[in-house]
């Protein structure tokens, strides 16, 4: 993981201490000595992670972190401020700052390592997210570019064995999460699998069970592997702490828990866990809005090009029939004269509605273009392909098509022309060119009417 992390001190000695851990771990680091200075390297320098001392004269950490948060060009790197230890109170204020985590001094080099990679990991998906949010509204998919969600509430699986824990912890994290409570560390793998958590909370307290091996069954489980697993472990047993680390648990808090601290490291994986369901979701909605027509929510004609290419492979290789049927709107352009655009919107989309329920789940329906649809029917002759474009004539003719915009229903007819794959050396343009031949016949022929193209 390489990450570039801003140490912000007004001691020398406290920087360069930090500064060396770091570079010994390949993170590429930069420093300030006093708060302007570290807010000016935010400005002008990405900056990923952000190291922040409280006690600092002039502006302190405090000061610092709210006018980070404050700026939009800043807001969005984390800052891990260092308390010190006997003060309590400071991470209240630092949260209240918009502090995402703590250090206490003296500073523990595996609660560093894991408190940066947590931060480093989170601002590197919610960066893909933020990227392809303006993608996304470059390209006019608004939907797609709102990012700066506010925080929803996790969910969260909290194991712990012992109710007067189970209470307290509840407590502390009702504030940013919805909690179930489990008990039993064995019933809670069936748990965690069967439902969708943000966020599971081990709590190592159990009589006579290995905390590890939960986490271990939990990291190989297929549902389950992505969920972040927060330890709550005893003080002063780093060795079993790497141990967790390695088996994949995400991050860990110490006994005794302090409520700002749970918070907070709660909250940096479940937003974690959000931005990266987010951009799953979101790679799969460009995926099928890049395909899909937006209108009638068929397949688009650039999906059609490209996927047509290989279904007439398949069927020239495995020597099976293939047609097509291309339809057009009779007389289309009355309707939008007459009732308007949008009521031919609604035409449309009814349109696209009979086309789907009339074809098989095999055939790929798609608009074509204004208001010319095409349908790919592999396995189909010529006489089944007649039968279905007979069909979907029908379909049209023979209900109204109801018009909520004009509170209106119309009568509406289609023309069809339907061509079949030659054996040989036939390709998309010329099925395309044939099938639109057809369409022109029966135009000509007077409209609402199936033509085959000659074979
Ligand atoms: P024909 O029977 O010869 O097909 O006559 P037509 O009026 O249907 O054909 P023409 O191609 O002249 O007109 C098609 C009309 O479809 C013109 C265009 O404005 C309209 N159109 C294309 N896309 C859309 C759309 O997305 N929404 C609406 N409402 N109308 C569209
Ligand atoms: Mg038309
Ligand atoms: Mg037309």
């Amino acid at each position: 993981m390489t990450a570039r992390i801003l140490v912000v001190d007004d001691v020398p000695a406290n920087v360069k201490l930090l500064e060396a851990r770091l570079v010994a771990e390949y993170f590429d680091v930069l420093t300030a000595g006093d708060g302007h200075a570290a807010l000016a390297t935010c400005e002008k320098t990405p900056v990923d992670l952000v190291l922040l001392d409280i006690m600092m004269p002039g502006m302190d950490g405090f000061e610092v972190c709210e006018r980070l948060k404050a700026n939009s060009r800043t807001a969005h790197i984390p800052v891990v401020m260092i308390t010190a230890l006997d003060q309590p109170s400071d991470r209240v204020r630092g949260l209240k700052a918009g502090a995402d985590d703590f250090l206490t001094k003296p500073v523990n080099d595996l609660q560093l390592m894991s408190r940066v990679k947590s931060l480093v990991r989170l601002k590197n998906v919610s960066d893909e997210l933020r990227l392809r949010a303006q993608t996304a509204q470059t390209i006019g998919l608004q939907e797609l570019a709102r990012v700066d969600r506010p925080d929803e509430p996790g969910s969260v699986l909290l194991v712990d064995g012992r109710a007067s824990s189970q209470e307290r912890l509840t407590r502390a994290l009702k504030p940013i999460a919805d909690v179930a409570v489990i008990s039993d560390p064995q019933a809670a793998l069936f748990k965690a699998a069967e439902s969708s958590f943000d966020l599971i909370i081990v709590n190592a307290n159990f009589d006579d069970y290995d905390p590890l091996r939960l986490c271990s069954q939990l990291r190989s489980l297929e549902r389950t592997r992505f969920i972040p697993i927060l330890l709550v472990t005893e003080q002063g047993n780093d060795e079993r702490i790497v141990r967790a680390l390695e088996l994949g648990v995400t991050d860990y808090i110490m006994r005794p828990v302090d409520p700002n601290e749970l918070v907070a490291r709660s909250l940096t994986q479940i937003r974690r866990k959000h931005c990266n369901d987010r951009l799953r979701a979101s790679v799969q909605q460009t995926i099928e809005l890049a395909v899909t027509d937006d209108l009638t929510g068929l397949h688009n004609r650039r999906y059609l090009e490209n996927h047509l290419k290989l279904l007439i492979d398949r069927a020239t290789t495995r020597g099976r029939p293939l047609s097509i049927c291309i339809t057009d709107i009779d007389r289309f352009k009355r309707v939008n004269d007459t009732h308007g655009h949008d009521a031919g919107d609604d035409v449309l989309r009814e349109f696209a509605n009979r086309v789907r329920a009339t074809v098989r789940g095999a055939d790929l329906a798609c608009r074509f273009g204004g208001e010319e649809f095409v349908v790919v029917m592999p396995d189909t002759t010529p006489e089944m392909a007649a039968i279905v474009a007979e069909r979907l004539r029908l379909a049209v003719e023979s209900r109204g098509f109801d018009i909520p915009q004009a509170a209106t229903v119309l009568n509406v007819t289609a023309s069809l022309g339907i061509a079949t794959l030659r054996p040989h050396g036939d390709t998309a343009e010329a099925l395309l060119k044939r099938a639109d031949m057809a369409l022109y016949q029966a135009k000509n022929g007077g409209r609402n009417r199936v033509v085959a193209a000659a074979a």
